[in-house]
């Protein structure tokens, strides 16, 4: 399985290190050709503005958004997931726009804007998730073609789903936990993504 992760910014030594310690034949992205025949991609954490930006001068957006479109897995986390954002408050729209939610960027406000806490996620089994949060942004609305993944103790959402994408605001390449990973490579895997965004 080939699994790209785009490395223009932010973290993805971590993302590609989890990669790998799964047995995982992960790439780091930098040029549209190297999208060709992955199974799928990750956007990782880092500074979405920046990354847009880029992801704008490499002319990496389009395809990417083409490719996940057409069925393409993809997972994005905290940057990430407002770059997949139809709707983004605090800044510009998602570049990608493919998720049908409405996150508010950097949604914690200055004392609590990195803070660590442990996650209820039934998909991943019973045991919690520890959630590292870096600035990071809130699922604020979904429309119905979303599941919710994970919430907060105060309904605060931080994990989705839709078709093809998933997304969370926390960083799971910063823990040790390879749950996170591992549920998406599953789905990539078992092709039970459906096929299709829009
Ligand atoms: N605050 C960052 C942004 O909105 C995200 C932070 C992160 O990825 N850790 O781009």
């Amino acid at each position: 399985m080939r699994i790209g992760v785009l490395a223009i910014q932010g973290d993805f030594v971590e993302h590609i290190a989890m990669l790998s310690q799964l047995g995982v034949n992960a790439l780091a992205i930098r040029l549209p050709s190297q999208l060709a025949e992955l199974d799928g991609l990750i956007i990782p954490g880092g500074e979405s503005t920046t990354m847009s930006r880029l992801m704008e001068d490499y002319n990496l957006t389009s395809p990417i958004k083409e490719l996940v479109c057409q069925g393409l897995p993809i997972l994005g986390t905290c940057a990430g997931l407002v770059l997949l954002a139809k709707k983004v408050t605090n800044s510009v729209n998602g570049s990608l726009g493919i998720m049908d939610i409405e996150v508010e960027r950097n949604a914690f406000g200055r004392q609590a804007d990195s803070f660590e806490t442990d996650l209820p996620i039934p998909i991943l089994g019973d045991h919690p998730f520890h959630g590292v949060f870096i600035r990071a942004p809130l699922i604020r609305e979904v429309e119905s073609a979303v599941e919710i993944l994970c919430q907060l103790s105060n309904g605060a959402i931080v994990a989705a789903k839709q078709n093809n994408c998933l997304a969370c605001s926390f960083h799971p390449e910063l823990t040790d936990d390879s749950r996170f990973h591992e549920y998406f490579l599953n789905l990539t895997k078992e092709g039970a993504f459906a096929k299709r965004n829009h």
